[in-house]
């Protein structure tokens, strides 16, 4: 009697590990921290992305101020050359004129694109400053999300392994053959196959037993089993 009492507490013992396997897998803040972890990783593309943006309009504004330098002393130099009064061909100052014109356009279009860079980088800065600030309370929020997470993961696995140790030692009380029987018996049903019967009903399908049945659960070796579930019955009163 006292082994199939033990067996009834072993399978309810086993149905709380299953369901704490469950919640194992899906501790809220777990869940929750992995999807902060993956909008903080898309953040931080979008982060990168505007950086590189930065890090190009930089590069060409350098290579536009070199391009100024070099064409600014380029007219400067045609225009000495123009006014110094040793060219005397007519046909030759026309076309140095015409080449000036021509860099002054250059000169003019590279200071447009330059101050165009400039405001770019400037909206780009402030952007990105703003960013900075986002990034630091998204990794605050995040740490802290992590930590929560870690603690209920833990709590969790503790609570779990606190249930398979008193599984193991429930266990080591209940005879083998019994044993046996039962896990053969369980896979077959594919779930509970023991019943606590109460008060004349199966405690599993909650059909109302046979008088005699109890009776026949009182008798020392006897296994009886439910007619309808076709559990076996534990006396439970
Ligand atoms: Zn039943």
């Amino acid at each position: 009697m006292e082994q199939l009492k033990m067996l009834w507490e072993l399978q309810e013992l086993e149905q709380q590990i299953k369901q704490k396997e469950r919640e194992l897998q899906n501790i809220p803040s777990v869940i929750e921290h992995q999807e902060r972890s993956k909008e903080f990783d898309e953040f931080q593309h979008k982060l990168q992305q505007r950086e590189e943006e930065k890090r190009q309009a930089q590069k060409k504004q350098r290579s536009k101020e070199l391009e100024l330098q070099t064409v600014s002393s380029s007219i400067k130099k045609t225009k000495e050359k123009l006014y110094s009064g040793e060219v005397q061909s007519a046909k030759e100052l026309e076309s140095m004129e015409k080449k000036v014109q021509s860099m002054q356009a250059d000169q003019s279009s590279l200071e447009e694109d330059i101050l165009g860079l400039m405001e770019f980088l400037e909206s780009v800065d402030q952007e990105l400053q703003t960013l900075y600030k986002e990034e630091e309370q998204k990794k605050e929020a995040l740490e802290k999300g992590k930590q929560t997470a870690q603690d209920d993961f833990a709590s969790a696995q503790e609570e779990l392994e606190k249930l398979q140790k008193k599984r193991e030692a429930l266990a080591g009380q209940i005879e083998e053959v019994l044993l046996k029987k039962y896990y053969r018996h369980s896979k077959k049903a594919g779930g509970r196959c023991i019943s606590l019967a109460k008060e004349g009903f199966c405690g599993i399908c909650h059909v109302s037993l046979p008088s005699a049945f109890r009776a026949r659960m009182l008798t020392p070796g006897q296994l009886v089993y439910c007619e309808n579930c076709g559990s076996l019955l534990v006396p439970g009163d």
